[in-house]
Protein backbone atom coordinates (compact mmCIF):
# COMPACT_ATOMS: atom_id res chain seq x y z
CA UNK A 1 0.00 0.00 0.00
CA UNK A 2 2.97 2.42 1.14
CA UNK A 3 4.76 1.31 -2.20
CA UNK A 4 1.52 2.49 -4.49
CA UNK A 5 1.15 5.30 -2.91
CA UNK A 6 4.63 6.61 -3.12
CA UNK A 7 4.62 5.31 -6.77
CA UNK A 8 1.70 7.26 -7.24
CA UNK A 9 2.13 10.61 -5.34
CA UNK A 10 5.89 10.37 -7.82
CA UNK A 11 4.17 10.18 -11.26
CA UNK A 12 2.16 13.00 -10.37
CA UNK A 13 4.69 14.94 -8.97
CA UNK A 14 6.99 14.36 -12.47
CA UNK A 15 3.57 15.10 -14.10
CA UNK A 16 3.39 18.05 -12.19
CA UNK A 17 7.02 18.88 -13.21
CA UNK A 18 6.68 18.39 -16.91
CA UNK A 19 3.22 20.31 -16.60
CA UNK A 20 5.13 23.42 -14.62
CA UNK A 21 7.42 23.50 -17.44
CA UNK A 22 4.29 23.52 -19.77
CA UNK A 23 2.38 26.07 -17.89
CA UNK A 24 -0.26 23.73 -17.05
CA UNK A 25 1.02 22.32 -13.63
CA UNK A 26 -2.55 21.56 -12.27
CA UNK A 27 -4.13 20.65 -15.51
CA UNK A 28 -1.36 18.37 -16.08
CA UNK A 29 -1.22 16.58 -12.42
CA UNK A 30 -5.41 16.17 -12.76
CA UNK A 31 -5.31 14.25 -15.79
CA UNK A 32 -2.30 12.17 -14.30
CA UNK A 33 -4.24 11.37 -11.49
CA UNK A 34 -7.52 10.68 -13.56
CA UNK A 35 -5.32 8.18 -15.95
CA UNK A 36 -4.04 6.45 -12.46
CA UNK A 37 -7.36 6.29 -11.07
CA UNK A 38 -9.11 4.90 -14.03
CA UNK A 39 -6.15 2.36 -14.91
CA UNK A 40 -6.85 1.07 -11.75
CA UNK A 41 -10.62 0.77 -12.55
CA UNK A 42 -9.19 -1.08 -15.87
CA UNK A 43 -7.30 -3.95 -13.60
CA UNK A 44 -9.99 -4.05 -10.87
CA UNK A 45 -12.02 -4.91 -13.57
CA UNK A 46 -10.20 -7.11 -15.03
CA UNK A 47 -9.36 -9.12 -11.88
CA UNK A 48 -13.18 -8.78 -11.34
CA UNK A 49 -13.58 -10.53 -14.64
CA UNK A 50 -10.98 -13.29 -13.88
CA UNK A 51 -12.66 -14.06 -10.42
CA UNK A 52 -15.95 -14.42 -12.30
CA UNK A 53 -14.99 -16.86 -15.11
CA UNK A 54 -11.34 -17.72 -14.39
CA UNK A 55 -11.42 -20.80 -17.18
CA UNK A 56 -11.97 -17.82 -20.19
CA UNK A 57 -9.56 -15.81 -18.94
CA UNK A 58 -6.29 -15.50 -18.30
CA UNK A 59 -4.75 -14.24 -15.21
CA UNK A 60 -4.01 -10.71 -15.47
CA UNK A 61 -0.81 -9.23 -15.05
CA UNK A 62 -0.36 -6.95 -12.13
CA UNK A 63 2.05 -5.40 -9.52
CA UNK A 64 2.01 -3.43 -6.11
CA UNK A 65 -1.47 -4.20 -4.39
CA UNK A 66 -3.41 -5.66 -6.98
CA UNK A 67 -0.68 -8.03 -7.33
CA UNK A 68 -0.94 -8.96 -3.71
CA UNK A 69 -5.13 -9.05 -4.41
CA UNK A 70 -4.60 -11.31 -7.39
CA UNK A 71 -1.99 -13.66 -5.44
CA UNK A 72 -4.87 -14.24 -2.72
CA UNK A 73 -7.25 -14.56 -4.65
CA UNK A 74 -5.79 -17.27 -6.30
CA UNK A 75 -4.40 -19.16 -3.82
CA UNK A 76 -7.91 -19.22 -1.90
CA UNK A 77 -9.03 -20.74 -4.79
CA UNK A 78 -6.27 -23.08 -5.48
CA UNK A 79 -7.56 -24.14 -2.00
CA UNK A 80 -10.83 -24.44 -2.73
CA UNK A 81 -10.11 -26.41 -5.84
CA UNK A 82 -8.17 -28.49 -4.05
CA UNK A 83 -11.16 -29.05 -0.95
CA UNK A 84 -13.68 -29.46 -3.63
CA UNK A 85 -11.47 -32.64 -5.38
CA UNK A 86 -11.11 -34.08 -1.78
CA UNK A 87 -14.81 -34.01 -1.24
CA UNK A 88 -15.22 -35.29 -4.70
CA UNK A 89 -13.27 -38.63 -4.11
CA UNK A 90 -15.00 -38.80 -0.65
CA UNK A 91 -18.21 -38.96 -1.80
CA UNK A 92 -17.13 -41.17 -4.43
CA UNK A 93 -15.61 -43.09 -2.20
CA UNK A 94 -18.59 -43.19 -0.09
CA UNK A 95 -21.27 -43.90 -2.79
CA UNK A 96 -19.04 -46.78 -3.67
CA UNK A 97 -19.30 -48.27 -0.16
CA UNK A 98 -23.04 -48.04 0.17
CA UNK A 99 -22.97 -48.85 -3.62
CA UNK A 100 -21.82 -52.47 -3.08
CA UNK A 101 -23.40 -52.71 0.59
CA UNK A 102 -26.45 -55.73 0.29
CA UNK A 103 -28.68 -53.17 1.33
CA UNK A 104 -30.89 -50.95 -1.27
CA UNK A 105 -30.08 -47.01 -0.39
CA UNK A 106 -32.28 -44.90 -1.98
CA UNK A 107 -32.01 -40.94 -1.38
CA UNK A 108 -34.74 -39.27 -1.06
CA UNK A 109 -35.47 -35.62 -0.68
CA UNK A 110 -38.12 -33.53 1.66
CA UNK A 111 -41.03 -34.30 -1.12
CA UNK A 112 -40.13 -37.77 -1.65
CA UNK A 113 -38.25 -37.77 -5.08
CA UNK A 114 -35.47 -39.75 -5.64
CA UNK A 115 -31.87 -38.03 -5.21
CA UNK A 116 -29.89 -41.42 -5.75
CA UNK A 117 -30.11 -45.00 -5.16
CA UNK A 118 -27.57 -48.05 -5.27
CA UNK A 119 -27.42 -50.66 -7.56
CA UNK A 120 -28.94 -53.05 -5.03
CA UNK A 121 -32.09 -51.23 -4.94
CA UNK A 122 -33.30 -52.48 -8.37
CA UNK A 123 -32.98 -56.03 -7.21
CA UNK A 124 -34.59 -55.37 -4.14
CA UNK A 125 -36.81 -52.71 -4.51
CA UNK A 126 -37.32 -52.42 -9.01
CA UNK A 127 -35.72 -49.04 -8.25
CA UNK A 128 -33.26 -48.31 -11.34
CA UNK A 129 -30.71 -45.63 -10.95
CA UNK A 130 -30.09 -42.94 -13.03
CA UNK A 131 -33.54 -44.08 -14.67
CA UNK A 132 -35.97 -43.32 -11.86
CA UNK A 133 -34.54 -39.77 -11.03
CA UNK A 134 -36.68 -37.47 -9.69
CA UNK A 135 -39.50 -39.96 -9.71
CA UNK A 136 -41.24 -39.92 -6.56
CA UNK A 137 -40.32 -42.86 -4.19
CA UNK A 138 -44.03 -43.78 -3.26
CA UNK A 139 -44.92 -44.19 -6.80
CA UNK A 140 -42.47 -46.89 -7.32
CA UNK A 141 -42.92 -48.46 -4.10
CA UNK A 142 -46.49 -49.47 -3.34
CA UNK A 143 -45.99 -50.55 0.29
CA UNK A 144 -48.93 -48.38 2.12
CA UNK A 145 -47.06 -49.01 5.38
CA UNK A 146 -43.84 -47.63 4.28
CA UNK A 147 -45.21 -44.47 2.54
CA UNK A 148 -47.07 -43.69 6.11
CA UNK A 149 -43.29 -44.11 7.46
CA UNK A 150 -42.06 -41.54 5.33
CA UNK A 151 -45.18 -39.34 5.29
CA UNK A 152 -44.74 -39.03 9.02
CA UNK A 153 -41.38 -38.52 8.67
CA UNK A 154 -40.75 -41.05 11.16
CA UNK A 155 -37.00 -41.25 10.77
CA UNK A 156 -35.35 -44.14 12.90
CA UNK A 157 -38.03 -45.60 13.24
CA UNK A 158 -36.53 -48.25 16.08
CA UNK A 159 -37.68 -51.55 14.16
CA UNK A 160 -38.13 -50.41 10.64
CA UNK A 161 -41.33 -51.61 9.10
CA UNK A 162 -41.62 -55.33 8.05
CA UNK A 163 -43.47 -55.67 4.47
CA UNK A 164 -43.58 -58.82 2.10
CA UNK A 165 -41.82 -58.05 -1.33
CA UNK A 166 -44.26 -57.33 -4.42
CA UNK A 167 -41.29 -58.24 -6.34
CA UNK A 168 -41.00 -61.93 -4.56
CA UNK A 169 -43.74 -62.78 -2.59
CA UNK A 170 -41.66 -65.59 -0.50
CA UNK A 171 -39.12 -62.52 0.37
CA UNK A 172 -39.68 -60.06 3.92
CA UNK A 173 -38.16 -56.45 3.52
CA UNK A 174 -37.54 -54.61 6.51
CA UNK A 175 -37.49 -50.67 5.58
CA UNK A 176 -35.91 -48.14 7.59
CA UNK A 177 -35.83 -44.49 7.17
CA UNK A 178 -32.87 -41.84 8.62
CA UNK A 179 -32.84 -38.38 8.00
CA UNK A 180 -29.31 -37.24 7.19
CA UNK A 181 -29.69 -33.45 5.92
CA UNK A 182 -32.19 -30.60 6.14
CA UNK A 183 -33.05 -31.92 2.48
CA UNK A 184 -32.02 -35.56 2.28
CA UNK A 185 -33.46 -38.80 3.75
CA UNK A 186 -32.14 -42.35 3.45
CA UNK A 187 -34.49 -45.03 2.91
CA UNK A 188 -32.18 -48.33 3.51
CA UNK A 189 -34.01 -52.00 2.40
CA UNK A 190 -33.00 -54.77 3.53
CA UNK A 191 -33.84 -58.08 2.89
CA UNK A 192 -34.50 -60.16 5.51
CA UNK A 193 -36.00 -63.37 4.99
CA UNK A 194 -33.08 -65.86 5.94
CA UNK A 195 -33.44 -64.15 9.41
CA UNK A 196 -36.97 -64.15 9.50
CA UNK A 197 -36.35 -67.77 8.23
CA UNK A 198 -33.88 -68.51 10.87
CA UNK A 199 -35.86 -66.78 14.21
CA UNK A 200 -39.00 -69.17 13.08
CA UNK A 201 -36.79 -72.31 13.03
CA UNK A 202 -35.12 -70.93 16.60
CA UNK A 203 -38.64 -70.51 18.03
CA UNK A 204 -40.25 -73.57 16.32
CA UNK A 205 -37.00 -75.50 17.78
CA UNK A 206 -37.32 -74.64 21.03
CA UNK A 207 -41.07 -74.89 21.23
CA UNK A 208 -40.35 -79.05 19.98
CA UNK A 209 -38.01 -79.23 22.72
CA UNK A 210 -40.09 -77.75 24.83
CA UNK A 211 -43.07 -79.93 23.79
CA UNK A 212 -41.12 -83.48 23.59
CA UNK A 213 -39.78 -82.60 27.24
CA UNK A 214 -42.93 -82.35 28.91
CA UNK A 215 -43.93 -85.86 28.71
CA UNK A 216 -40.97 -87.43 30.28
CA UNK A 217 -41.44 -84.82 33.00
CA UNK A 218 -45.14 -85.71 34.18
CA UNK A 219 -43.89 -89.60 33.75
CA UNK A 220 -40.82 -88.58 36.32
CA UNK A 221 -43.15 -86.42 38.52
CA UNK A 222 -45.74 -88.70 38.77
CA UNK A 223 -42.78 -91.84 39.84
CA UNK A 224 -41.62 -89.00 42.64
CA UNK A 225 -44.90 -88.32 43.70
CA UNK A 226 -45.65 -92.09 44.48
CA UNK A 227 -42.22 -92.88 45.99
CA UNK A 228 -42.65 -90.05 48.10
CA UNK A 229 -45.68 -91.16 49.53
CA UNK A 230 -44.63 -94.74 50.17
CA UNK A 231 -44.64 -95.81 53.63
CA UNK A 232 -41.78 -98.31 53.31
CA UNK A 233 -39.49 -95.26 52.04
CA UNK A 234 -35.31 -95.31 53.14
CA UNK A 235 -35.14 -92.43 55.18
CA UNK A 236 -31.96 -91.92 53.07
CA UNK A 237 -34.03 -91.35 50.23
CA UNK A 238 -36.36 -88.77 51.79
CA UNK A 239 -33.83 -85.31 50.90
CA UNK A 240 -32.63 -86.54 47.60
CA UNK A 241 -36.16 -87.25 46.79
CA UNK A 242 -37.46 -83.69 47.73
CA UNK A 243 -34.61 -82.04 45.85
CA UNK A 244 -35.62 -84.00 42.77
CA UNK A 245 -39.17 -82.84 43.18
CA UNK A 246 -38.14 -79.49 44.34
CA UNK A 247 -35.80 -79.62 40.79
CA UNK A 248 -38.61 -81.66 38.29
CA UNK A 249 -40.75 -78.54 39.65
CA UNK A 250 -38.51 -76.30 38.04
CA UNK A 251 -38.13 -77.89 34.89
CA UNK A 252 -41.94 -78.01 34.43
CA UNK A 253 -42.26 -74.42 35.13
CA UNK A 254 -39.40 -73.48 32.36
CA UNK A 255 -40.62 -75.76 29.96
CA UNK A 256 -44.58 -74.41 30.58
CA UNK A 257 -43.05 -70.93 30.76
CA UNK A 258 -41.15 -71.63 27.06
CA UNK A 259 -43.90 -73.05 25.69
CA UNK A 260 -45.86 -69.90 26.35
CA UNK A 261 -43.26 -67.51 24.90
CA UNK A 262 -43.68 -69.75 21.70
CA UNK A 263 -47.07 -69.33 21.53
CA UNK A 264 -46.54 -65.57 22.24
CA UNK A 265 -43.97 -65.69 19.22
CA UNK A 266 -45.83 -67.34 16.84
CA UNK A 267 -48.79 -65.61 16.55
CA UNK A 268 -48.36 -61.78 15.93
CA UNK A 269 -51.81 -60.25 17.11
CA UNK A 270 -53.57 -61.24 20.33
CA UNK A 271 -56.60 -64.12 20.34
CA UNK A 272 -59.11 -62.00 21.38
CA UNK A 273 -59.94 -58.54 22.12
CA UNK A 274 -62.06 -57.66 24.97
CA UNK A 275 -62.62 -54.92 27.32
CA UNK A 276 -60.65 -55.95 30.09
CA UNK A 277 -60.83 -54.76 33.71
CA UNK A 278 -58.05 -54.58 35.39
CA UNK A 279 -59.58 -54.43 39.05
CA UNK A 280 -60.42 -57.90 38.71
CA UNK A 281 -56.98 -59.01 37.36
CA UNK A 282 -55.07 -57.45 40.56
CA UNK A 283 -57.65 -58.92 43.05
CA UNK A 284 -57.09 -62.54 41.40
CA UNK A 285 -53.19 -62.42 41.74
CA UNK A 286 -53.50 -60.52 45.26
CA UNK A 287 -55.65 -63.77 46.46
CA UNK A 288 -53.04 -66.10 44.99
CA UNK A 289 -49.97 -64.72 46.43
CA UNK A 290 -51.32 -63.70 49.73
CA UNK A 291 -49.72 -66.27 51.51
CA UNK A 292 -46.67 -65.15 50.12
CA UNK A 293 -47.48 -61.66 50.83
CA UNK A 294 -47.96 -62.52 54.51
CA UNK A 295 -45.36 -64.39 54.90
CA UNK A 296 -42.90 -61.80 53.75
CA UNK A 297 -45.29 -59.35 56.15
CA UNK A 298 -45.02 -57.24 53.32
CA UNK A 299 -47.55 -53.68 53.30
CA UNK A 300 -49.34 -53.47 49.95
CA UNK A 301 -50.61 -50.33 48.74
CA UNK A 302 -53.12 -50.19 45.72
CA UNK A 303 -53.81 -47.07 43.70
CA UNK A 304 -56.47 -48.18 41.17
CA UNK A 305 -58.59 -46.11 38.74
CA UNK A 306 -62.03 -48.35 38.12
CA UNK A 307 -63.03 -46.86 35.37
CA UNK A 308 -60.31 -47.72 32.68
CA UNK A 309 -60.24 -50.65 30.68
CA UNK A 310 -57.94 -52.50 28.90
CA UNK A 311 -58.89 -53.57 24.90
CA UNK A 312 -57.26 -56.92 25.20
CA UNK A 313 -56.24 -60.44 26.47
CA UNK A 314 -56.83 -61.01 29.66
CA UNK A 315 -54.37 -64.37 29.74
CA UNK A 316 -51.98 -62.71 28.45
CA UNK A 317 -52.10 -59.39 30.90
CA UNK A 318 -53.11 -61.79 33.81
CA UNK A 319 -49.73 -62.97 33.18
CA UNK A 320 -47.61 -60.19 32.88
CA UNK A 321 -49.17 -58.23 35.41
CA UNK A 322 -48.49 -61.06 37.71
CA UNK A 323 -44.96 -62.23 37.09
CA UNK A 324 -44.64 -58.02 37.88
CA UNK A 325 -46.44 -58.42 41.05
CA UNK A 326 -44.52 -61.53 42.16
CA UNK A 327 -41.28 -60.24 41.15
CA UNK A 328 -42.14 -57.17 43.72
CA UNK A 329 -42.95 -59.41 46.57
CA UNK A 330 -39.47 -61.50 45.82
CA UNK A 331 -36.95 -58.95 45.11
CA UNK A 332 -38.20 -57.17 48.44
CA UNK A 333 -36.92 -58.04 51.53
CA UNK A 334 -39.19 -58.58 54.46
CA UNK A 335 -41.26 -55.96 55.73
CA UNK A 336 -41.17 -54.13 52.21
CA UNK A 337 -43.81 -51.75 50.81
CA UNK A 338 -44.97 -52.67 47.15
CA UNK A 339 -47.61 -50.14 45.53
CA UNK A 340 -49.63 -51.37 42.25
CA UNK A 341 -51.10 -48.19 40.39
CA UNK A 342 -53.78 -48.43 37.59
CA UNK A 343 -54.09 -45.02 36.23
CA UNK A 344 -54.43 -42.51 33.23
CA UNK A 345 -51.40 -40.49 33.28
CA UNK A 346 -51.65 -38.12 29.91
CA UNK A 347 -52.93 -39.79 27.28
CA UNK A 348 -51.66 -43.36 28.26
CA UNK A 349 -52.77 -45.57 30.87
CA UNK A 350 -50.56 -47.01 33.30
CA UNK A 351 -49.94 -50.15 35.23
CA UNK A 352 -46.89 -49.43 37.58
CA UNK A 353 -45.36 -51.99 40.17
CA UNK A 354 -43.13 -50.27 42.46
CA UNK A 355 -41.28 -52.11 45.53
CA UNK A 356 -38.47 -50.39 47.77
CA UNK A 357 -36.79 -53.74 47.69
CA UNK A 358 -33.42 -54.81 46.03
CA UNK A 359 -33.26 -52.37 43.19
CA UNK A 360 -31.32 -53.39 40.49
CA UNK A 361 -28.09 -52.06 39.22
CA UNK A 362 -28.21 -49.74 35.77
CA UNK A 363 -26.31 -52.18 33.61
CA UNK A 364 -28.85 -54.58 33.91
CA UNK A 365 -31.63 -52.93 33.23
CA UNK A 366 -31.46 -53.03 29.11
CA UNK A 367 -31.26 -57.14 29.49
CA UNK A 368 -33.34 -57.59 31.96
CA UNK A 369 -36.05 -59.03 29.32
CA UNK A 370 -33.97 -60.96 27.36
CA UNK A 371 -34.81 -64.60 28.39
CA UNK A 372 -33.08 -66.46 31.56
CA UNK A 373 -31.51 -62.88 32.10
CA UNK A 374 -31.07 -62.37 35.61
CA UNK A 375 -29.54 -59.74 37.45
CA UNK A 376 -29.47 -61.62 40.65
CA UNK A 377 -28.56 -65.40 39.57
CA UNK A 378 -28.42 -66.71 43.06
CA UNK A 379 -31.27 -64.83 44.32
CA UNK A 380 -33.66 -66.04 41.63
CA UNK A 381 -32.87 -69.52 41.78
CA UNK A 382 -33.52 -69.33 45.26
CA UNK A 383 -36.87 -67.82 44.65
CA UNK A 384 -37.16 -70.63 41.97
CA UNK A 385 -37.22 -68.05 39.15
CA UNK A 386 -36.92 -69.37 35.63
CA UNK A 387 -35.57 -65.85 34.11
CA UNK A 388 -38.26 -66.13 30.99
CA UNK A 389 -40.79 -63.84 33.29
CA UNK A 390 -39.53 -60.13 31.94
CA UNK A 391 -39.59 -61.92 28.26
CA UNK A 392 -42.81 -62.79 28.54
CA UNK A 393 -44.13 -59.58 29.85
CA UNK A 394 -42.30 -57.64 27.15
CA UNK A 395 -43.92 -60.12 24.33
CA UNK A 396 -47.43 -59.45 26.07
CA UNK A 397 -47.16 -55.24 26.01
CA UNK A 398 -46.09 -55.71 22.55
CA UNK A 399 -48.79 -57.57 21.45
CA UNK A 400 -51.04 -55.09 23.40
CA UNK A 401 -49.22 -51.70 21.59
CA UNK A 402 -48.10 -51.19 25.06
CA UNK A 403 -44.07 -50.31 26.08
CA UNK A 404 -42.02 -51.37 29.58
CA UNK A 405 -40.22 -48.78 31.50
CA UNK A 406 -37.77 -49.81 33.99
CA UNK A 407 -37.15 -47.30 36.70
CA UNK A 408 -34.52 -48.82 39.32
CA UNK A 409 -32.07 -47.99 41.90
CA UNK A 410 -30.04 -50.46 43.60
CA UNK A 411 -30.90 -50.62 47.46
CA UNK A 412 -33.56 -48.57 47.61
CA UNK A 413 -36.17 -49.90 45.20
CA UNK A 414 -37.77 -50.57 41.69
CA UNK A 415 -40.86 -49.52 39.58
CA UNK A 416 -42.00 -50.98 36.44
CA UNK A 417 -44.53 -49.04 34.11
CA UNK A 418 -46.33 -50.53 31.64
CA UNK A 419 -48.05 -48.00 28.92
CA UNK A 420 -50.99 -48.60 26.97
CA UNK A 421 -51.56 -46.42 24.25
CA UNK A 422 -55.01 -43.84 23.51
CA UNK A 423 -55.82 -46.74 21.29
CA UNK A 424 -56.00 -49.49 23.62
CA UNK A 425 -57.36 -48.17 26.24
CA UNK A 426 -61.25 -47.27 27.89
CA UNK A 427 -62.41 -44.69 30.81
CA UNK A 428 -66.10 -45.33 31.83
CA UNK A 429 -66.25 -41.80 31.12
CA UNK A 430 -65.74 -42.12 27.70
CA UNK A 431 -67.80 -45.49 26.49
CA UNK A 432 -68.43 -44.79 23.23
CA UNK A 433 -65.17 -44.82 22.26
CA UNK A 434 -64.39 -47.33 19.52
CA UNK A 435 -61.05 -48.58 18.92
CA UNK A 436 -59.05 -49.32 15.96
P1 LIG B 1 -39.48 -66.03 36.51
O1 LIG B 1 -39.35 -66.48 35.09
O2 LIG B 1 -39.98 -67.09 37.37
O3 LIG B 1 -40.24 -64.75 36.62
P2 LIG B 1 -37.29 -64.41 37.38
O4 LIG B 1 -38.16 -63.63 38.30
O5 LIG B 1 -35.89 -64.69 37.80
O6 LIG B 1 -37.97 -65.75 36.97
P3 LIG B 1 -37.81 -62.30 35.51
O7 LIG B 1 -39.15 -62.05 36.07
O8 LIG B 1 -37.64 -62.26 34.04
O9 LIG B 1 -37.21 -63.67 35.96
O10 LIG B 1 -36.81 -61.23 36.11
C1 LIG B 1 -35.48 -61.17 35.64
C2 LIG B 1 -34.54 -60.68 36.71
O11 LIG B 1 -34.82 -59.31 36.99
C3 LIG B 1 -34.74 -61.35 38.05
O12 LIG B 1 -33.98 -62.55 38.08
C4 LIG B 1 -34.23 -60.33 39.02
O13 LIG B 1 -32.82 -60.45 39.13
C5 LIG B 1 -34.57 -59.01 38.35
N1 LIG B 1 -35.79 -58.40 38.89
C6 LIG B 1 -37.02 -58.45 38.35
N2 LIG B 1 -37.90 -57.74 39.09
C7 LIG B 1 -37.20 -57.21 40.10
C8 LIG B 1 -37.53 -56.33 41.19
N3 LIG B 1 -38.77 -55.91 41.39
N4 LIG B 1 -36.54 -55.97 42.04
C9 LIG B 1 -35.27 -56.41 41.83
N5 LIG B 1 -34.88 -57.21 40.82
C10 LIG B 1 -35.84 -57.62 39.96
MG1 LIG C 1 -40.21 -63.13 37.62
Amino acid sequence: MQKDLTKFSLIILCAGLVGFLSGFTLLTMLVTAIGIIAWQAFKLNELYRWTIKPEENSMPESSGQTYLLHREIHREREKNINRKRQLNSLLDQFRQAISVLPDAIVLIDNVGKIEWANSNAKSVLGINWPDDASVRFGDLIRYPEVNRMLKHNASQTEGGVLVNSIIDNSRTINFKCVRYSDKLRMVIARDVSRLIKVNQMHTEFVANVSHELKTPLTVLRGYLEIMEGSNDLDKKFIKPLEQMNLQSTRMQLIVNDLLYLAKLENTNSIPKHELIDVTSIVNLIIETIQPLIEEKHHKLELDIDYSIKINGAQTELHSAFSNLISNAIHYTPENGLIRIRWRQVGDKAEFSVKDNGLGIAAHHIDRLTQRFYRADTDRSRENGGTGLGLAIVKHVLQRHDAELEINSTEGKGTEFICAFPESNFQSQLDENKNFK
